[in-house]
């Protein structure tokens, strides 16, 4: 069925222009629009609202600060794999105020911070990257001779919206990790309100993009779950759709970095994968890009759960994930299960449905999860020899 709201586009010259700006086709765009509008979520017909948004609305002012971090979530932004990215990112905000990129400093800079905000009170968008310290009144992290606590707070009250960009921002992330010397918190707390957080460790720029995207074509936000992250991103477990979940569900796992199962591409939970714990949408987009459209769980590296509070810098790299969701994705093919070894993970959760009883199911499934994996059964073998071997000799 052809696209009304696109044909209505065929002939506006704002579209050529906003693809000529980013050294892309009028198809290429229209096309990349679509895209996002897909990302978001969004009913059909409304690709023709982004393209149009993104071709021709005042593009929002952006003042973005950095507080305690690397610097790698601008780099993520800028240096994003698809190279037209970093350039929509720019050409879509006004990035009226940023340290990092700003060839000015000193007094220079933070008369712009101050004008930009002055200019479009009550409407820029206020971009945080990095944790803010509150110990000792927050003397660990000052800029211009304002401390993280008072800059963030000054920057926020006149924002139109607050997004809190990367882990760090969005709950403390890696300064915030235990002994949190410096009581590294996220915006919302310091804030005491909600605000839209993007975590990673570096961020999605692809998230970052379709939220402001999304404020640009609706003026508003886009739908956010109960830890501000937005729900088209972040909304589904990385285990979900993750390649090597039927390996998951088959009970065939890596045991060691380079041993047969790792070489086989079997799943990575049995060397800490934390996508069964972790909310993002790194294995439906491939984040991370490892080059040929593959990503580094597919590549062989666990996933940290950079995204997940509690997760990423939290728990040690190699600790079990907590299984948060154990029912297979339906759209998985059926596995072949092993003969005779007990309850895979699948069948674990027909039963606990069954019988009502999910945590009963799902301490099931982790108790079976190693059982059909032939190096397990070799070990158990071993120790029930050597028992018996013990026992005969006492
Ligand atoms: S545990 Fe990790 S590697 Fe295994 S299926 Fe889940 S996300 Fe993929
Ligand atoms: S796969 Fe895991 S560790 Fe990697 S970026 Fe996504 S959430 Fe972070």
């Amino acid at each position: 069925m052809a696209n009304t709201s696109l044909i209505k586009l065929e002939h506006d010259t704002r579209i050529d222009a906003a693809a000529e700006r980013l050294s892309m086709t009028r198809r290429e765009f229209l096309q990349f629009c679509a895209a996002l509008a897909a990302t978001l979520g969004l009913p059909q017909g409304a690709d023709a609202a982004v393209a149009e948004a993104v071709a021709a609305k005042k593009r929002p002012s952006v003042i973005w600060l950095h507080f305690q971090e690397c610097t790698g979530c601008t780099e993520s932004m800028l240096r994003a794999e698809h190279p037209t990215l970093e350039k929509l990112i720019l050409d879509v905000i006004s990035l009226d105020y940023h340290e990092t990129l700003f060839a000015a400093a000193g007094h220079q800079v933070e008369a712009a911070r101050l004008q930009a905000m002055k200019e479009n009170k009550g409407k820029y968008v206020l971009v945080v990257e990095g944790a803010i310290p509150t110990k000792d009144n927050g003397v660990y992290c000052k800029i211009g001779g304002k401390t993280a606590l008072d800059l963030v707070k000054e920057c926020a009250a006149d924002a139109a919206a607050v997004v809190a960009i990367g882990s760090c921002a969005s709950w403390g992330g890696m300064p915030s990790t235990s002994p949190n010397p410096t009581g590294a918190s996220g915006v919302a707390k310091v804030l005491g309100k909600p605000v839209v957080t993007i975590p990673g460790c570096p961020p999605n720029p692809y998230n970052f993009l379709s939220t402001v995207v999304h404020f640009l074509t609706f003026g508003k936000l886009p739908e956010i779950d109960q830890l501000g992250r937005p729900k088209f991103a972040y909304s589904r477990l990385i285990h979900e759709n993750c390649e090597r979940r039927a390996h998951f569900d088959a009970g065939r796992f890596a045991l060691e970095f380079g041993d047969e199962g790792h070489r086989k591409g079997y799943c990575l939970y049995k060397l800490g994968c934390k996508g069964p714990e972790t909310y993002a949408n790194c294995s439906v987009i491939q984040f991370g890009d490892a080059g040929a459209s593959t990503w580094p769980v597919a590549c062989g590296h666990p996933c940290i759960g950079c995204t997940e509070q509690g997760v990423g810098f939290q728990k040690p790299i190699h600790t079990l994930a907590k299984l948060k969701n154990i029912e297979p994705n339906i759209q998985f093919p059926r596995i072949n299960e092993e003969k005779g070894l007990g309850a895979n993970l699948g069948s674990a959760a027909v039963l606990a449905a069954v019988a009502g009883a999910a945590a009963g199911g799902a301490a099931m499934a982790a108790r079976n999860l190693g059982l059909s994996h032939q190096a397990e059964q070799m070990e158990e073998a071993r120790k029930a020899g050597q028992q018996a071997k013990d026992s005969t000799e006492v």
